[in-house]
């Protein structure tokens, strides 16, 4: 590697809650939420999509009225169907 080359800095990637490559900058949040959570609460040792799946089904998410905070929902009553089902 030469030191002397600029530094590029790493691309933007964001990751959605199961994993996949969220490809819309909408999708980050619209300011007064994260990825769609209003002051998303801890996650804890769980994984990520574990813990906020719980944390939703508890009641403990403040989803955004935004377009990310209804994305967010969906996905997340979609992994409290498939966990229901197991
Ligand atoms: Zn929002």
């Amino acid at each position: 590697m030469n030191p002397r080359a600029t530094p590029q800095p790493p691309p933007i990637r964001l990751v959605g809650i199961d994993g996949t490559v969220v490809p819309d900058r909408w999708a980050q949040g619209c300011g007064r939420c994260t990825f769609g959570l209003v002051h998303p609460p801890d996650i804890g040792h769980r994984p990520l999509y574990s813990a906020r799946r719980i944390q939703f089904e508890r009641g403990e998410l403040q989803l955004c009225e935004c377009r990310a905070g209804a994305a967010y929902a969906i996905l997340l009553l979609k992994y409290s169907e498939q966990e229901a089902q197991r």
